[in-house]
């Protein structure tokens, strides 16, 4: 037995010193990625439900490996915020989708705004807002052309500066979204302490549409409540036919996901926005 526990033992240690050998190789991979340009942003689109055309588009990076073809944000994003390296990569994004899109409404492809998603720890810089103006002036794109895409779990990790954030990137003008709206914290009095335009119902919502009449009540009452406040909503993660039907019934705004498209890399989006009509 005494053996049996030692074997265990040494088989832990081992996976742990893989795990973290696994993590340096992640973190310097990633920083290599921000000096080579390995991360892409790729586009996902927003259809209006009631005009039926693209009025957004969601901002989402990818990192390009010469080998292993692109690795998904879950793969890199949890030791992206714990080491920090999430502010280049999030400063990166934001320069690159405002710089892209500007560039399209420049060449009349598109009329619509970017949605962009902000980490905790980007909301918790001094001088964000700062910045983020700083990037508009330098890339063109007006402020309400640009929207921020934040949880309730990331302003929670500091409410106050992140809140005071928030009020200084409304006073530009900037759109705030709540993203993934009915999961974690899902406070409704959240809805009127944050200075959001925008709420995204979570896809955990919209997946079960069909079947559920929980799900329905539930999504009916958020789209409701949202509206009552003023709020623009969104639902992320529409796949079928069905469950845009139910949300169009509902009187939701927007819908995104992949019954109308996956996320695009920035060539094929040039190659959407040119074969539609009036974005
Ligand atoms: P999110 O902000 O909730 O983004 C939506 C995710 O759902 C994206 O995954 C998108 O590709 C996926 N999706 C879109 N439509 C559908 C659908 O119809 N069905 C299903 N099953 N999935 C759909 P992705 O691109 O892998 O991103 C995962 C998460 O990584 C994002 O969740 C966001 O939290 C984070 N993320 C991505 N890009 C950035 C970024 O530039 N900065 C920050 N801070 N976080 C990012
Ligand atoms: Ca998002
Ligand atoms: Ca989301
Ligand atoms: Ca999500």
């Amino acid at each position: 037995a005494k053996n049996q526990g030692a074997n265990r033992y040494q088989f832990f240690s081992e996976s742990m010193n893989e795990q973290a050998i696994k993590r340096l190789h992640l973190e310097s991979l990633m920083r290599q990625a921000l000096k080579e340009g390995m991360f892409e942003v790729h586009y996902q689109p927003q259809y209006s439900v009631e005009r039926q055309q693209m009025v957004g588009m969601e901002a989402l990076v990818r990192l390009r490996h010469p080998e292993q073809g692109l690795i998904f944000p879950g793969d890199f994003m949890p030791l992206a915020e714990e080491s920090g390296l999430i502010i280049d990569i999030g400063n990166l994004v934001l320069e690159q989708a405002c710089k892209t899109v500007q560039q399209w409404r420049d060449i009349g492809l598109y009329k619509g705004h970017i949605a962009i998603n902000l980490s905790a720890k980007e909301l918790d810089l001094d001088n964000f807002s700062d910045h983020v103006e700083a990037v508009l002036a330098k890339t063109g794109l007006p402020a309400n052309a640009l929207e921020l895409e934040i949880t309730e779990s990331s302003v929670m990790q500091s409410p106050k500066t992140a809140v005071e954030s928030m009020q200084a990137l409304r006073r530009q003008g900037i759109m705030l979204a709540l993203d993934d709206f009915g999961t974690g914290y899902s406070s409704l009095a959240y809805l009127k302490k944050f200075p959001i335009t925008t709420l995204k119902i979570d896809r955990t919502f919209v997946m079960d549409l069909e079947s559920s009449l929980e799900d329905r009540q539930m999504a009916n009452a958020i789209i409701t409540i949202a509206h009552n406040l003023g709020l623009e909503v969104i639902a992320e993660g529409v796949e079928t036919r069905d469950q845009l039907k139910i949300l169009s019934a509902m009187s939701c705004d927007v819908c995104q996901g992949y019954y109308f498209s996956k996320p695009l890399s920035q060539r094929d989006m040039t190659t959407l926005l040119s074969t539609q009509q009036g974005n």
